[in-house]
């Protein structure tokens, strides 16, 4: 038994509702499934829901884009999160408004490299979650100036390619403040191994609980260097499949996290529930 704790729906880049993906988990017979979203905990509460239905644990989680400021892009995992906590659905909203903003002048600068998109059309294949670049690359398919969302990025929308315009920058102590704020868990998603001891020490003290260790960027090595850095600083692991689409990436399932891990990840989750 395993759990996948990253998952994307509908509620931000993946192609899947969340109650197909808590179906698809009992399918494949995982024991958990967490859907992180970016930016949204919309998918939430019906994957919660379904999972109630079918008798499958489903952890609430979110995935919160960040900058350092050394200006690298990181993502900090949110476990256990109360969806309904106010402060952390205020922040959340604003940077899903300032993506909205920002798809306006992605737009505009595919329009100087005569890519022509309808902003409304994109912002209807994103619904009303959180609107991305694969949603543009979903557009740019439709339209046929690419063949698949990949391409886009590596023609159009990656950063250095005409298209990219950067996110708004939340810092990761705050995205780590943010989570402990609505009683979760903040754990450092597909964290590089370059430099990872130097750089671990400050988030660890700004509330960071682990590091996900099983994640199909990171190489059969890189998972045992992981594992040895997070037993020397009793931090927690987790892992996942990052599944966002059927037929592109990895499979919901493909990467897991094992038992114990998800047991020590459930007990803080608990130690922290009976403190408040
Ligand atoms: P955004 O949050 O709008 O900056 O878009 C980032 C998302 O784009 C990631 O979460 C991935 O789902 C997707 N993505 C990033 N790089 C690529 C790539 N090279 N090919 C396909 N999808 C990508
Ligand atoms: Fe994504
Ligand atoms: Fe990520
Ligand atoms: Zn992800």
């Amino acid at each position: 038994m395993a759990a996948d704790l990253h998952i994307h729906s509908t509620a931000s880049d993946g192609c899947s509702h969340p109650v197909q993906l808590v179906d698809l988990a009992n399918s494949r017979g995982l024991s958990a499934l967490a859907i992180t979203d970016h930016d949204t905990t919309q998918g939430v509460l019906p994957a919660v829901a379904r999972g109630q239905e079918i008798g499958l644990l489903v952890l609430p989680g979110v995935e919160i884009s960040c900058e350092d400021d050394a200006g690298r892009e990181m993502h900090i995992l949110g476990y256990g999160i109360d969806p309904n906590h106010q402060g952390l659905a205020d922040r959340l909203t604003a940077l899903r408004d300032s993506r909205r903003r920002r798809l306006e002048q992605i737009v505009q600068r595919l329009r100087s490299v005569n890519i022509h998109l309808s902003l409304d059309r994109i912002q209807a294949i994103a619904g009303d979650g959180s609107v991305g670049r694969p949603h543009v690359a979903d557009a740019m398919v439709e339209r046929g100036y690419v063949n698949n969302r990949v391409q886009a990025f590596q023609g159009y929308l990656a950063k250095g390619r005409p298209g990219y315009v950067p996110r708004e920058k939340t810092s990761p102590s705050a995205a780590i403040a943010l989570i402990a704020s609505a009683a979760g868990v903040a754990i450092w998603a597909h964290p590089e191994c370059s430099g990872l001891a130097d750089r671990l020490p400050s988030l660890v003290h700004s509330g960071l609980a682990g590091i996900e260790v099983w994640h199909p960027d990171h190489s059969e090595q890189q998972v045992c260097q992981l594992l040895q850095l997070a037993r020397l600083q009793q931090l927690l692991v987790t892992g996942g499949s990052d599944f966002h689409c059927t037929g592109s990436g990895s499979p919901l399932g493909s990467y897991v996290t094992p038992d114990w891990a998800v047991q020590n990840l459930l007990q803080v989750l608990s130690d922290r529930g009976s403190q408040s």
